[in-house]
């Protein structure tokens, strides 16, 4: 498959991903995607992305505590 953004070649992927859904954040593991070498571009199979939102549809997830590092106060402007 070809990246749809620049192109180039994706490759086959295995790995945890973070998916927002509903405003909440959502790890997911062991999840086969593909991804862009160049652009970093990442595309799930829909029957990929099928599952994970009928599982968290579902509720079929466990919570568990995990402390995330937050970096405030950018002060930096986009150009
Ligand atoms: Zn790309």
């Amino acid at each position: 498959m070809k990246c749809s953004v620049c192109k180039d070649k994706m490759i086959q992927r295995q790995d945890v991903i973070e998916l927002k859904i509903n405003g909440k954040l959502f790890l997911v593991e062991n999840v086969p995607y593909e991804e862009c070498l160049s652009c970093g571009e990442r595309v799930l199979a829909p029957n990929v992305s099928q599952e994970i939102f009928s599982k968290v549809t579902r509720k079929e997830y466990r919570e568990k505590q995990m402390f995330v590092p937050v970096v405030e106060n950018i002060k930096a402007r986009a150009v």
